[in-house]
């Protein structure tokens, strides 16, 4: 008989336990809410950080969930969502984007595009299947696919063609083991948006390479250039294409946690079958709060995103001025220009501007390694702040690097170890 292993961790009077998971215990923790979690303790700080509307949820949609509390919604409702729900999203879907969807077969309502996203993983993926990922992207994609059990094959974007996604790159990248690409339009980090005709050619390659195409369309109504595409209903891409949606942005209910999917059924029917056994269903009061926004909250969205608007051109144009030099985002609601002319890496830039001059903003190495030499910041922030933030920025870009240095305020904090490639939200 062998003995059993020694385990390191074994302190006395403690029994060991088993390893936990290895694929989440190697996942790094999101340098994103560390880094906030340090800022929020600190005085004075204009926080250009977390990716969330500075608006509160409007009125009406509030007040629709507090009816519905006294009324006592506060039930479980079907496992796929409200049907009242789920037709009204299919219609504004097809409204606005001629997208076509049965509410009954092809729409589920999920916790947020989070789940969605996580559901639209485990479905479609089998252990090492490979997940085509924009890089610089949201920071939950690559954990999620790894969570599913997938190995995320990174795409380059770069600034110099304002993060455009090119169908070469994408095709340099496919391999045999290529089951999906996972990507937003408007982007985040980067408030990219992707031409119709460039969307065209990643489902021209889908199809020719048979895989999935999962859309993560929660910043269409944020789009300042252009018109968004609803990849779904591009020729070729529907049998294969996973659109995620949400209200937490548009409608600003980031709290409410509604997203939803629409899907062909076969992808859909087996998202639900995972839903139901994990989630069960999205709040009810938020489901029919949610209602209440698709039906007769237009004129607080179109307001919210003018406002998004006139912030967006007057931040950019600032920072192009002070030298954090921009290319325009076209949707969402982030700003992510170059730091170059500071001479800095993001990490760097970041913790001195928080220390010297209190902005807080997100290194874009927190994106993937080609986030680097870009920072993150969100304008989703009231334009006096924003106005007194460039003041700091520049103020900040003006004090030459060493005189920095040699007054000795090198930053106390260190954030630097949990900021990876692709780290959790
Ligand atoms: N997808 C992207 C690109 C995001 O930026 C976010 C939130 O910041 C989410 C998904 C998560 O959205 P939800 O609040 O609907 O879960």
């Amino acid at each position: 008989m062998t003995r059993p292993e020694k385990r390191e961790d074994a302190s006395p009077g403690r029994r060991p336990c088993k390893p936990l998971n290895t694929v989440i215990a190697n996942c790094p923790p999101s340098g994103i809410r560390r880094f906030f979690d340090i800022a929020q303790q600190m005085e004075n700080v204009i926080s250009l950080g977390v990716g969330e509307p500075d608006f509160v949820t409007p009125w009406r949609i509030r007040e629709a969930g507090i009816w519905s509390l006294e009324r006592g919604y506060t039930t479980y409702t079907s496992n796929s969502g409200l049907l009242d729900l789920r037709q009204r999203i299919c219609a504004h879907l097809n409204r606005r984007y001629g997208a076509d969807y049965d509410p009954v077969s092809e729409c589920l309502i999920t916790v947020g595009v989070s789940e969605g996203l996580d559901l639209a993983l485990r479905v479609v993926l089998n252990p090492g299947d490979e997940v085509l990922v924009p890089e610089p992207c949201y920071v939950s994609y690559a954990p999620c696919v790894e969570f599913a059990g997938g190995v995320v094959v990174p795409v380059k974007t770069d600034a110099c063609d304002g993060f455009r996604l090119h169908a070469e790159r994408v095709a340099a990248a496919i391999t045999p083991r290529t089951k999906a690409l996972l990507f937003g339009s408007p982007a985040n980090p980067t408030g990219a948006t992707q031409s119709r005709a460039d969307l065209q050619a990643l489902v021209d390659l889908a199809v020719a390479h048979d895989f999935y195409l999962i859309s993560d369309e929660i910043y269409d109504r944020l789009t300042y250039v252009g018109q968004h595409t609803c990849l779904g209903t591009l020729p070729g891409a529907r049998e294969r294409t996973v659109v995620l949606n949400g209200f937490s942005k548009a409608y600003a209910m980031t709290g409410w946690r509604v997203g939803y999917v629409c899907a062909p059924e076969p992808i859909t029917t087996l998202m639900t079958r995972v839903h139901q056994y994990t989630m069960l269903c999205a709040s009810h009061l938020a489901q029919l709060a949610a209602i209440e926004a698709l039906d007769n909250a237009e004129p607080d969205v179109e307001e919210m995103v003018a406002d998004y608007d006139r912030r967006r051109r007057f931040f950019v144009q600032g920072l192009n001025r002070i030298g954090l030099d921009c290319y325009e985002p076209r949707g969402a609601f982030y700003a992510f220009p170059s730091i170059r002319r500071s001479g800095m890496r993001s990490e760097e830039f970041a913790e001195r501007l928080l220390m010297e001059e209190r902005v807080a903003v997100v290194p874009g190495s927190a994106f993937g390694p080609s986030g680097e030499g870009h920072v993150r910041c969100s304008y989703a922030t009231a334009l006096p702040l924003l106005e007194e933030a460039l003041e700091r920025m520049g103020r900040f870009m003006r004090r030459p690097a060493p005189d920095r240095l040699d007054k000795g305020e090198a930053p106390a904090l260190r954030i630097s170890s949990g900021l990876g490639a692709g780290q959790g939200a």
